[in-house]
């Protein structure tokens, strides 16, 4: 289903009026977790300034510590839904089980699927059904193969509103969190009719490597970016160092603005 004759001219996902997959790049933005009311507020009015179409936040929080803040849950989402009304915005959130869907759906626009959960398969086919446009997050160390799999079992349930994320694969280099696989992108436009995003900020780990791997990413074709942005990063309660500030975003998508008027 994710294949070129099933849909020659490339898939366009709908998200409301938005369309992703077109010419002109979707940018997603926000803090790794939704931490409080007004952290929430100020990063979506920063990221609405910024030129972003979506405002991310985490509020199922898939740590690899179980001592880790593992999120807001449904306070947090509902948090998130009033900062992007008041702000114009669409609201993506990671859903890390099958059971919070109908929960998480009742105030997302769009769900993340995360890369540790990649290959769950239930919760893959749950959200097969509900039709929420899904951001299907490429597995740790998982092959495109594996990936483009994984995005086969959402749409052998009747969604086809996916859209694919590389955001950094495990590699023997320990300079970055993970190594962003810049060549999925044209490996997936290649092999599949499916929009693609790049997610700099898991992949980089560092705020200061963010710009650049945006910048490849869409130089190679991507369809757009989800980036990490938070009202002050350094009190991030998770992922701090590699949050960009509302300032840096700004400039960053000026500079992507630029690219994508040549590539
Ligand atoms: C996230 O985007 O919040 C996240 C946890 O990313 P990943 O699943 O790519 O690690
Ligand atoms: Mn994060």
């Amino acid at each position: 289903l994710a294949s070129h004759e099933m849909c020659p001219d490339g898939r366009v996902v709908e998200v409301g009026e938005l369309k992703i997959g077109k010419k002109k790049l979707v940018i997603m933005a926000g803090p790794c977790a939704v931490e409080n009311e007004e952290q929430i507020m100020h990063a979506a009015l920063g990221v609405k300034a910024g030129g972003a179409q979506f405002l991310r936040g985490g509020a199922y929080k898939p740590r690899t510590s179980p001592y880790s803040f593992q999120g807001m849950e449904e306070e947090g989402l509902k948090l998130m839904r009033k900062a992007a009304d008041a702000t114009g915005l669409k609201v993506i959130s990671e859903v890390v089980a099958h059971d919070q869907i109908d929960t998480a759906g009742k105030y997302c626009d769009m769900l993340q699927i995360g890369a540790r959960n990649m290959q769950n398969f239930r919760l893959l086919r749950e959200v097969g059904r509900s039709k929420i446009p899904v951001l299907l997050k490429r597995g740790i160390s998982s092959t495109i193969e594996e990936w483009l799999d994984a995005a086969e079992y959402i749409m052998s349930e009747g969604n086809y509103n996916v859209v694919l994320c590389e955001r950094g694969i495990r590699t023997f280099e320990t300079a970055t969190r993970n190594t962003l696989d810049v060549s999925a992108v044209p490996v997936v436009k290649e092999r599949s009719c499916l929009p693609i995003i790049i997610d700099p900020s898991h992949a980089a780990g560092k705020a200061r490597y963010v710009a650049a791997l945006s910048l490849a990413g869409i130089a190679a074709g991507a369809d757009g970016l989800i980036i990490e942005v938070h009202p002050n990063p350094k009190a991030a309660m998770s992922d701090a160092a590699q949050q960009l500030t509302p300032e840096s975003f700004g400039q960053l998508t000026k500079k992507v603005g630029e690219l994508a008027r040549v590539v």
